[in-house]
């Protein structure tokens, strides 16, 4: 996935894409990839880097949604669980199967959930992942030596996917780029071209990291923008109306010691009637979340004071060892898009998780809602318009059976497994060069060889792309992320040809990042 040549393709004025794609999250990447599937021709602009919105912020769960079976949308949760199995299937390398453990201080709790938790068993059919089952005290102590042992009753153990969302994007990005779609980071969209009928037949976009601008022919447009699809919506129609409210949900990262084991803590009703998980992921433990209505959305939003206190106090009330803010490692945040309320004052409804794809006057295909775990799905729904938008023929999507970019049977040990099937190849750069074999950082396993496979074969174009999506220690431990910035930006300016100037304002701009993955104590 080379940005040079994807950028001459954007150059060719001649060409007119079958899809163009604005927005490079889960939701972008899912049209592109099914697009690709039927044989058509697409291209995706992501005005950042892919994944630097949500997708790069989730709990990093592949879940059929134990929520929302409570809450009796089977349709979305049967949709979720299929999605789930094939995509441990399809991406093993990023995908992991990951008990997780109920704690049950009540017998009420205990019929409830095993019930509850059998009938996920049963919908995921032959893609269950593993069967639930109650536990006594001694195994869940055991399991979760770091749960409060006061009134503990037992546990129910349960089966979901877990994975590492921004290196999901990226494969999903190069599976798509691989069968020929061209996708560019960096690149917005700026305005919508349209005939004189008023259907969308183009884009404007702007390169960001040189300020050059293109105009694209498209016979479909999808807005797949997250919470920013009213900016999308408005460049189409001013007078549109916003749709999205945007609400955060927080994470905090701290030393796996606070939980003690392998498996996952999962509270499905706090004492204000949130879900909290507490999640082992790369050696660390993520603890959330939160759900706050924010007024703007943002690329980079900040956690809250109230909210970091809210995680640090629910998890308290479940762990022997209370964490503190000096034990939290890193936080990070992210945006809902959730639907805003049609009345002034009226209460903000949440947007059903299942997604909705809504064709605009002129055309313009916007794709909201929905999860990471669909966005398989989500883009097969999108494309199934094409027809009705082209009046071409479509070929059946082919998406559900695509093996994404990585894919092997013999996923490799411990950091490598991300990587995959490219993980030889990376260590081969540190076998050539004992340099490229030395650590990033003291505490992490990551070498320099992977910041030169990052910039060369990852599209990764700033010191943030590789600390904080390329290799997740930003949001594992902002402050080590700081310390190995340095090493990272010389090493991606010698492998990208830039000079001291840029080291310079590369490391400027990723501390302004930084900061906000930071907590005072
Ligand atoms: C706190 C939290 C936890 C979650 N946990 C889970 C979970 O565990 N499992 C799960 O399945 N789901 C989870 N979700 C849901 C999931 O993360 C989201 O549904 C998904 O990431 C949304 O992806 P998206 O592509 O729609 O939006 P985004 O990821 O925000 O992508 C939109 C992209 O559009 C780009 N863009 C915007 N404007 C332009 C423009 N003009 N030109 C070009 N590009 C543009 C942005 O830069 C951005 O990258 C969670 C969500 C939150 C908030």
């Amino acid at each position: 996935m080379k940005r040079e040549e994807n950028l001459n393709q954007l150059a060719d004025s001649s060409k007119t894409w079958d899809i163009a794609v604005i927005g490079g999250g889960s939701s972008g990447l899912g049209v592109a990839l099914d697009a690709i599937s039927r044989g058509l021709s697409v291209i995706l602009l992501e005005k950042a880097d892919f994944a630097k919105g949500t997708s790069s912020r989730s709990t990093k769960l592949v879940h059929g949604g134990v929520r929302y079976l409570a809450q009796g949308d089977v349709g979305l949760v049967l949709e979720a669980l299929k999605e789930r199995g094939k995509l441990l299937q399809n991406a093993p390398h990023l995908t992991q199967n990951q008990p997780f453990i109920i704690p049950i201080y009540s017998w009420f709790d205990r019929a409830q959930y095993s019930v509850g938790l059998k009938i996920y068993d049963w919908m995921a059919g032959k893609l269950r992942l593993g069967k639930s089952r109650f536990i006594s005290k001694s195994e869940t102590v055991r399991r979760l030596p770091a749960v409060k042992q006061e009134g503990l009753k037992g546990g129910v153990v349960y089966h979901d996917g877990q994975f590492d969302d921004a290196r999901l994007a990226l494969a999903i990005a190069q599976t798509a780029d691989e069968a020929g779609a061209c996708l560019l980071n960096y690149v917005s969209v700026r305005g919508l071209l349209k005939d004189e009928d008023g259907k969308i037949t183009g884009l404007k976009v702007r390169d960001e990291l040189n300020q050059e601008k293109y105009t694209l022919k498209a016979k479909m447009v999808v807005n797949a923008t997250g919470v920013f699809a009213d900016k999308i919506l408005q460049m189409d129609n001013p007078d549109a109306a916003r749709m999205i409210q945007p609400s955060q949900g927080i994470h905090l990262v701290m030393d796996l010691e606070f939980l003690g084991g392998k498996d996952a803590l999962m509270i499905p009703k706090t004492n204000d009637g949130r879900v909290l998980f507490a999640v082992p992921w790369h050696g660390k433990l993520v603890v959330g979340t939160t759900d706050t209505l924010r007024e703007k959305a943002k690329l980079e939003p900040e956690a809250l004071q109230k909210e970091i206190d809210f995680v640090l106090e629910t998890a308290a009330g479940y762990l022997t060892k209370a964490p503190t803010r000096a034990d939290v490692k890193a936080v990070f945040a992210g945006l809902r898009p959730l639907a805003r309320p049609k009345e002034e004052g009226a209460k903000t409804k949440e947007i059903s998780r299942s997604h909705k794809v809504i064709v605009s006057e002129s055309n313009l295909v916007t794709l909201t809602g929905g999860k990471w775990t669909t966005f398989r799905k989500m883009g097969e729904d999108t494309v199934d318009h094409y027809q009705e938008i082209t009046q071409e023929l479509l070929a059946p999507s082919e998406s559900f059976e695509m093996k994404l970019h990585g894919h092997t049977t013999q996923v490799p040990e411990g950091h490598w497994s991300v990587y995959g099937s490219d993980a030889e190849a990376i260590q081969k750069l540190a076998e050539k060069d004992e340099e490229l074999a030395q650590k990033i950082h003291p505490d992490f396993p990551n070498i320099l060889a992977e910041v030169v496979w990052a910039a060369r074969e990852e599209m990764a174009v700033k010191v943030e792309d590789v600390l904080s999506r390329r290799i997740r220690m930003l949001i594992l431990d902002a402050q080590a992320a700081l310390d190995s910035s340095l090493k990272v930006a010389e090493i991606m300016a010698q492998e990208l040809g830039k000079d001291s100037k840029w080291i310079k304002q590369e490391l400027s701009d990723f501390r302004k990042v930084a900061e906000k993955y930071l907590i005072k104590a």
